[in-house]
């Protein structure tokens, strides 16, 4: 599930943008890639705000018809930091704030004041926090079809609004090797993991979205097998399929594993129907296998979940992460009901320490009036529940524009969660779920020197996330944008 914005920045007109420039200055991106944005953007106009279409359409036309984009490889930078003394800050322990002083040697966090020069910096006062995270976005995945400068724009967004790490859980798998290559994880850009293709049904998503643009498109309709042979997705029908496949899946070196299931408890039935084509999951029973697999090569596993069924399928298997809520979207010939995770699955899933992914803000692009009420009621209910057993929770927003800014901010209109506790998701909760073996996430001696100085104390207004005064990365300043 995707989303993109309705009357905000629109990620098509962004991708039109880059290539009237590129059409101006004769890139070598060249004319067939503007027609294709065109034609992304006329079917973007017909579907109005639909699922992520666009995104899958823009990447897998550009799979289909563009030459591979060969960016050059510049020459690995060399990044040593300074050593800086931060004086009269407010730092956040998670809990409240401290004043006191940190230094940053080589980039990490210490109270011990090193030998040797350091810069000093007053932090006048304000309020120190971990940066944020965005622990659900597919748009870096299919950025690399963009021009270069869109690339960095879109990174430099990411920057401007505290976000440091990002996930993206399904992309080609060479995207995430030319965006590893070039253009993030380093200390002056975002820090990014990629799923790759997601393991999927024959007979499930995203084939039918993929497939459905470019029929849209009026352009011809790749196979499964074209789309599955470039890594879009990988179909798993039996453990065998696991097994012969995952030495493909492992070549594209994905950082963790993206499962897909889609109403879990009609599975069967579901695949009689042929209008669901391309838009089911995994059979439930495979799933335990796939985990296993994953763990023993030391990969998280996360699931794409959509009602409570699924939701408890992914819990009782030992999935790592659940990505979305069950009833953001409520399939026709559903009702709350379906949609409302039960205590004891809660429970278990707090047990287990599985973390779940919000992507909330995405219910008001399908959903309006009376219809979109019902579903804020059971993503409220949703919440309370996993709030009350102390299931982890981290902020993802699954919307192209968004940089998971706009999916705190509607979290926080939800009113369940207090500043303190969304501030543990967005800080801690969603830098842990992308990078789980860093020192990231808390303000702590050993952890990476990168945080977010606040011209205000989001606790005590949670708009003061808007107002970053200095960011500092691994030790180093980033820029004011
Ligand atoms: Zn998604």
């Amino acid at each position: 599930m995707c989303a993109k914005a309705v009357g905000r920045i629109s990620p098509t007109a962004f991708f039109i943008r880059g290539r009237s420039e590129a059409r101006c200055h004769e890139s070598s991106f060249g004319h067939a890639a503007f027609d294709l944005e065109v034609i992304a953007y006329k079917v973007q106009v017909m579907n109005g705000p639909t699922r992520c279409s666009q995104i899958f359409l823009t990447a897998a036309l550009l799979i289909s018809l563009l030459a591979p984009l060969v960016f050059s490889q510049n020459a690995s930078t060399s990044y040593q930091p300074k050593n800086y003394e931060f004086v009269n800050g407010q730092w956040f322990d998670g809990t409240r704030y401290r004043s006191e002083t940190f230094y940053s040697v080589d980039g990490i966090l210490t109270k011990r004041k090193p030998r040797g020069s350091f810069e000093r910096v007053d932090l006048a006062n304000e309020f120190v926090i971990p940066p944020f995270a965005e622990a659900h976005n597919h748009n870096l995945g299919s950025a690399i079809y963009l021009r270069r400068d869109s690339i960095q724009q879109m990174i430099q967004r990411y920057l401007a609004a505290g976000v440091f790490y990002v996930k993206i859980p399904g992309n080609p798998a060479e995207n995430a090797a030319i965006l590893r290559g070039e253009f993030v994880n380093r200390p002056d850009s975002v820090d990014v993991t990629f799923a790759n293709g997601v393991l999927t049904s024959k007979d499930g998503h995203p084939i039918g979205m993929t497939q459905d643009s470019f029929k849209q498109a009026g352009i011809a309709v790749p196979s499964v097998e074209d789309l599955e042979a470039r890594g879009v997705f990988f179909i798993i029908e039996s453990e065998a399929d696991l097994r012969s496949k995952w030495e493909k899946i492992m070549s594209g070196k994905p950082d963790f594993i993206k499962t897909i299931l889609r109403h879990s408890e009609n599975f069967a039935q579901r695949r009689t129907a042929s209008e669901r084509f391309g838009y089911n999951g995994l059979d439930p029973q495979l799933l335990p296998s796939i985990v296993r697999q994953a763990h023993a090569a030391g990969l998280r596993v996360s699931t794409h979940i959509d009602s409570a069924a699924d939701f408890a399928a992914a819990v009782r298997a030992g999935v790592d992460e659940i990505n979305h809520l069950p009833g953001a979207i409520f399939e026709k010939g559903t009702s709350e009901a379906d949609y409302l995770i039960k205590p004891d699955v809660a429970r278990l899933a707090a047990k287990k320490g599985i973390v779940v992914v919000t992507t909330t803000n995405i219910a008001p692009l399908f959903a309006k009036g009376e219809a979109l009420t019902k579903v804020q009621a059971v993503q409220r209910q949703n919440l309370r529940l996993l709030k009350k057993y102390g299931v982890r929770m981290a902020v993802g927003s699954d919307n192209y524009t968004d940089t998971s800014l706009e999916e705190a901010l509607y979290l926080k209109s939800l009113d369940v969660f207090d500043n303190r506790d969304l501030l543990k998701m967005w800080c801690t909760e969603s830098a842990q779920t992308i990078f789980p073996e860093r020192k990231i996430g808390y303000l702590r001696e050993g952890f990476e020197a990168s945080f977010l100085v606040l011209g205000g104390d989001p606790l005590t207004n949670f708009d003061s996330v808007k107002n970053i005064k200095v960011k500092f990365k691994q030790g180093r300043p980033i820029p004011p944008s």
